[in-house]
Parts: structure tokens; sequence; C-alpha cells
């Protein structure tokens, strides 16, 4: 039986990390947990917690640690996590990775994508999402099948925070706050490092190599 993979998925906001996270999910056979994902869905549904951090997201913000540490504990909890994960996007601070220890989570590798900032603010501008069913598209590197609608029918969109003033925000905050996270991981000899590559397959190869090398 193959090994167990409890990933975390480091990396910029645009990355890559979420198209990287849902092709482990599928040749793995394990949950692809995306802290934005459910953020942005509890934004929609106009749930109380919705209410509460859509400010955040809309400034390209993070959202306070104590909520996002609840969402993913609480996930984390659930059956199909039992025999692995890929965290997309959490942790995000120190805290929060300092929190999932306390929680007593086993993190088997830690994959860095790394990218700069000036393709960052290339790709983000590209970026189509699906209000309906959540696919995500670029108009240049992964468009979707019927142009600026999606598989499922629905118009694609693009999202309130990939505009570039608050791209340009975001990436400050993910130097700030995220990217210490690096050394934090690599004190655990856990951290690999990804150089994200323009062709998203060529992303995905030396991916693979980092989980299975
Ligand atoms: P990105 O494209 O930046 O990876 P995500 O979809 O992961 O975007 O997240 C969108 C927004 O949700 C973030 O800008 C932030 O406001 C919030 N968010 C997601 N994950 C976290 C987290 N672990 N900690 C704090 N805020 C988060
Ligand atoms: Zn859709």
């Amino acid at each position: 039986m193959a090994r167990k993979i409890n990933l975390i998925l480091l990396g910029a906001p645009g990355a890559g990390k979420g198209t990287q996270a849902e092709i482990i999910s599928e040749k793995y056979s394990i949950p692809a947990i995306s802290t934005g994902a459910i953020i942005r869905a509890a934004i929609a549904s106009g749930s109380e917690m919705g209410k509460k951090v859509k400010e955040y997201t809309d400034r390209g913000d993070l959202v306070p640690d104590e909520v996002v540490i609840e969402i993913i504990k609480e996930r984390l909890s659930k059956e199909d996590c039992k025999g692995g994960f890929i965290l997309d996007g959490f942790p995000r601070t120190v805290p929060q990775a300092e929190a999932l220890e306390r929680l007593g989570v086993e993190i088997t590798d830690v994959i860095s994508i790394e990218v700069s900032d000036e393709d960052i603010m290339d790709r983000m501008s590209g970026r189509r999402v699906c209000r309906a069913c959540g696919a995500t598209f670029h108009v240049k590197y992964k468009p979707s099948p019927n142009g600026e609608t999606c598989r499922c029918g629905e118009p694609l969109t693009r999202r309130a925070d990939d505009d570039p003033e608050v791209v340009a925000s975001r990436l400050n905050v993910y130097h700030d706050q995220t990217e210490p996270l690096k050394k934090f991981y690599d004190e655990r000899g856990k951290l690999k490092i990804v150089i994200g590559q323009e062709k998203l397959e060529d992303t995905t190869r030396l991916t693979a190599e980092a989980l299975e090398g």
C-alpha cells in the first residue's frame, strides 16, 4: 500500500496551489481542502461566519487565525481525511501552523510552489471562477472548454480579490506572514521547493517528483 500523504501546499496566491491540489487529490484519492474555497462558500451562503469574514477577504487581508483554525479543525475531523489529505491555503501564518501541531495533526510533506511576484500579477488578471460549482480556470493557462462559460453552464467571473491592487496587497501579506512558514517546516525537515513553471504539466511533474522522489 502507498504511504499516507498529509500534505501542505505553500505558495503565493496564484502560484498554482489549487490546481496542483486537485491533481494530487485525484491521483491519491484524498480530499483537497482549500480554506479559501470554504470561506468563499460561506460568504456566498450569507452565513454568520461568511458575514464576519467578507470584509477581510475583500481587502485582501487574512481572515483572523481563530476563524480559520476552527474551520480546519472541523474539516479535518471528517471521515474522508483519515486516509490522507491536502491542505491548500492553510496554514498561512506561524500561529496557524502552531495550532495544527497543538491539535496533533501529523504532516508528512510540505511543498512550496515558487513563482515570482511579476508572474503572479500576470496570472491573476486572467483567473476566472465559477460561482455555481467552484471550478477555477485561466483565460490563457487553463481555459474552460466553453470559453467564458463554465463546464456546468454558468458564466465565469473574476474574483473580487483578483483585482490588481488587491493582488499586490495579498502578495505583501504572503511575504510578511506566510513565507516564514518555509523556515518553520524546513526546521522540521519537511520542506520541499518546487519552482512553478509556465506550463501547468511541468509544475505537475515537478510536484509529483517532490512527493515521490
Ligand atoms: P489564494 O488565491 O490567495 O490562494 P485563497 O482562495 O486561498 O486565495 O483564499 C482567499 C482568501 O481567503 C484569502 O485572501 C484570505 O482572506 C482568506 N483565507 C484563506 N485561507 C486563509 C488562512 N489560512 N488564513 C487566513 N485567511 C485565509
Ligand atoms: Zn461551474
